[in-house]
């Protein structure tokens, strides 16, 4: 593919401090607080040992019910709200696609990842069935309920997917086999493919295994740095956290021969530290391998250990996603690219014509992941809103409309000529 030398301008909207992008410096995170004696390991929960009764709604630190997988799981708003146990509408959205499930126990997650609400750090403040992640609740809803709804509906679910969550737990691996078990026992995967979010650090290339052998259809690590120093800061020493990028990579590898190609990838949150160009040369090293990379955008997390921080400039994820996915699913290559003195993109390697019509589709704007039942570079796996507000969105968890894609151009500082983006108007129409 020929590359046209062509320079973006770069847009005038900027980030905080003066900046388009989030540099390595910049995104330290915090010391957690300590956390008092009675509280670790879920101690609160336990010695209270409140017996659940059907679903729970998270509520601002009441004490949680004494809930563990595999009997129950916690599950997305989103989720919920489709499956109909829990009320409440979603901004532009009527559902989503993904029936994404965690894994929950009174200890909750042991590890100690810097950007994210489930974090053992947060054990000082928060009972681990009311914390939040991705910004959102979750609530706990027994296992048995979840594949009795989901059964009834048969053909007709809303789900074109499901995906277990592991936490980080010494009966992670076990409980997400019987979660699986529990799952098929009901419901074909043919009708509802299951995608299985991994915890590497507990898991051998015989876990993988078993997971595929039962009828898990995509495998995927949230690998979330995206270089070798980023993850030790956020997620291994640099917070007390078991991790290593040497085991996530390894279980990625294990992936790779156990799934095959195209079933499976890896998670990233972008904006964390890394320049553009890293984030897209790990893009290309997973397509290489034959996988996907699905794209998060850093949000500071409330109750995180980086909550202190900015989310990640639209300029920089703009260029990000719209490059992910040439790499992805429009057969340009990073080394096609080109990028500026600070790693940002500034040419993304492909004539202006077809970079205008890729753009103008919207879909490399919309929430990266999984596939459903429409096409395969459209995640069933929305996430609505678990990278940014409604009102400044990351992540399109719908088809964006022409008054988004002119924000999005506006971003991107790829506005077309003829189509100005007027924002005082365009954010009223966005609501
Ligand atoms: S392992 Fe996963 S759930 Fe646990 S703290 Fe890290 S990112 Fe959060």
């Amino acid at each position: 593919m020929t590359c046209l030398k062509r320079e973006i301008a770069l847009p005038t909207r900027i980030g905080v401090g003066g900046l388009d992008h989030n540099p390595f410096e910049a995104m330290k995170p915090r010391a957690p607080r300590a956390v008092p004696a009675e509280a670790k390991n879920g101690g609160r929960v336990k010695a209270a040992n409140v017996p659940p009764e059907g679903v729970y709604l998270p509520n601002n630190n009441r004490l949680a019910p004494h809930m563990r997988s595999p009997d129950y799981v916690q599950m997305s708003t989103a989720a919920a709200i489709t499956l109909g146990v829990m009320p409440g509408r979603m901004h532009r959205c009527g559902c989503t696609r993904c029936l994404n499930l965690l894994l929950t126990y009174p200890e909750g997650c042991r590890a100690n990842c810097a950007y994210c609400g489930l974090a053992r750090h947060r054990e000082a403040e928060r009972d681990y069935a009311d914390r939040n992640f991705i910004r959102v609740d979750w609530p706990a809803v027994p296992m048995g309920e979840i594949v009795a709804r989901v059964a009834a509906d048969g053909g007709n679910t809303p789900f074109h997917r499901m995906c277990i969550s592991m936490i980080t737990h010494p009966r992670s691996d076990a409980d997400t086999v019987t979660v699986l078990k529990t799952w098929t026992s009901r419901i074909d995967p043919a009708t509802v493919p299951v995608s299985i979010l991994s915890n590497p650090t507990t898991m051998s290339a015989a876990d993988v295994r078993q997971l595929k052998d039962l009828g898990a259809d995509i495998f995927t690590v949230a690998l979330d740095a995206a270089t070798p120093e980023i993850f030790d800061r956020t997620r291994g020493k640099g917070v007390d956290s078991p991790h290593s990028w040497a085991k996530y990579w390894e279980v990625l590898d294990i992936a790779r021969d156990v799934f095959g190609p195209q079933k499976f990838g890896a998670h990233i949150i972008v904006g964390m530290g890394e320049t553009e160009y890293d984030v897209l040369m790990l893009v290309q090293r997973l397509v290489d391998m034959g996988g996907h990379s699905h794209m998060f955008c850093f949000f500071p997390e409330k109750g995180s250990l980086m909550d202190h921080l900015p989310a990640t400039p639209r300029d920089q994820w703009r260029r990000v996603q719209l490059a992910r996915y040439l790499i992805d699913y429009a057969q340009v290559r990073v080394e096609h690219m080109r990028f500026d003195e600070a790693g940002r993109v500034v040419d993304f390697g492909i004539p202006k014509a077809e970079l205008d019509s890729i753009i103008d589709k919207g879909i490399a704007f919309r929430t990266s992941g999984c596939p459903g039942k429409i096409q395969e570079d459209i995640s069933a796996c929305d996430r609505p809103y678990g990278d940014s507000p409604p009102s400044n969105i990351a992540s399109y968890p719908f088809q964006p409309a022409a008054a988004d894609l002119r924000k999005i151009r506006h971003q991107l500082g790829m506005e077309k000529a003829s189509d100005p983006y007027r924002e005082s108007e365009e954010l009223e129409e966005l609501g």
